[in-house]
């Protein structure tokens, strides 16, 4: 995953989180697809590799440690960043129940 590590709390017990949207993304502290509508599929037959999904992900689910690229649903949002650019157009949104 992109997804970085959560800031360690800082003096007082806080959590130094991100504010606002030039916050990196990726600081997600808890299971956020509940929101989701669409859900994001590969094909892994269309899909050349270059890793543009994985870049532009906001939320770092994008997995690239294997040999296919695979989407963490428990964090995807299904806001369909990745599918719109994707040249290839190897990612579809499908609608949640229709998967
Ligand atoms: S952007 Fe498309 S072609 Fe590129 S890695 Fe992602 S799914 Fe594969
Ligand atoms: S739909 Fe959005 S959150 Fe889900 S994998 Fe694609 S870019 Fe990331």
């Amino acid at each position: 995953m992109n997804r970085p590590k959560m800031n360690p709390p800082q003096a007082g017990g806080k959590m130094k989180l991100p504010v606002g949207p030039n916050a990196p993304g990726g600081y997600l502290m808890d299971v956020s697809s509940g929101m989701r509508v669409f859900r994001p599929v590969i094909d892994q037959e269309k899909c050349v590799h270059c890793l543009r999904c994985f870049l532009v992900c906001p939320d770092g689910t994008i997995d690239k440690s294997g040999e296919q690229l695979e989407i963490d649903y428990d964090y995807c949002k299904g806001c369909g960043i990745c599918a719109h650019e994707c040249k290839v157009k190897a990612i579809e949104m499908i609608m949640e129940g229709d998967a």
